[in-house]
């Protein structure tokens, strides 16, 4: 499977906005973005004023780095987000936040949303009492999502319970962190995307 191995850093600095891809660090002094904000590579420093294009790019791919999804699939996520109905941005970004790793790293099991896929791909979490190992799987309302009974003894876990115990989590999400596990409420809307995205800006690249 492809996958993205640059450094994650430079993600962020592309898009100019902290993508928050590498937990604690995303909130100390060391953040590239803070140190650098200014695109990297040779002519980082001289670019021109982009065109309407380049806005639009921009704001695609800051979406797709955000939640970790490759070109192929996020334009599956733009023709799904089309055939539902309504708002195809709106759908865009309640699809993207559906995703199982989003969820995870929502819940405050994880600090950032690589870590997040990482830990659903080694099988750390069950979706309605069963082990989902697939970080795109997309959660419905009613669904319960849980640590694995094996994984809450693992000091990896340990940790993140006491890290996370007040971590805040949108209103879809109805977590129970003596069970450590989470009701899913509803879907997600608009207001829950606490990320600067113009979404409509995506839907007017992909139209073209
Ligand atoms: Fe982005 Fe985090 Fe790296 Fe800062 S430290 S540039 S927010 S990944």
């Amino acid at each position: 499977m492809a996958r993205y191995t640059d450094s994650v850093c430079r993600q962020c600095r592309r898009e100019n906005q902290k993508l928050f891809l590498k937990g604690d660090k995303c909130y100390s002094e060391k953040c590239c973005v803070s140190r650098r904000p200014y695109p990297p590579g040779q002519h980082g420093q001289g670019r021109k004023k982009p065109s309407e294009y380049g806005i639009q790019l921009r704001e695609k791919q800051k979406a797709r780095r955000y939640y970790g999804v490759l070109e192929g699939q996020f334009r599956k996520y733009f023709n799904m987000a089309t055939a539902m109905g309504g708002q195809t941005g709106v759908n865009l970004l309640s699809l993207l936040e559906r995703r199982l790793d989003n969820v995870v790293y929502r819940m405050g099991y994880a600090m950032s949303r690589p870590e997040a896929r990482q830990l659903v791909s080694h099988g750390h979490f069950m979706v309605d009492g069963r082990r989902v190992t697939v970080p795109s799987f997309l959660v419905k309302p009613g669904m319960v999502v849980a640590v694995r009974q094996k994984s809450r003894t693992l000091e990896k876990f340990k940790f993140l319970f006491e890290a996370n115990a007040s971590h805040p989590v949108p209103n879809w999400i109805s977590p129970d962190r003596d069970k450590h596990q989470a009701s899913i409420t509803a879907l997600p809307t608009r207001e829950d995307v606490d990320f600067p995205i113009e979404e409509q800006m995506i839907v007017e690249l992909y139209s073209k």
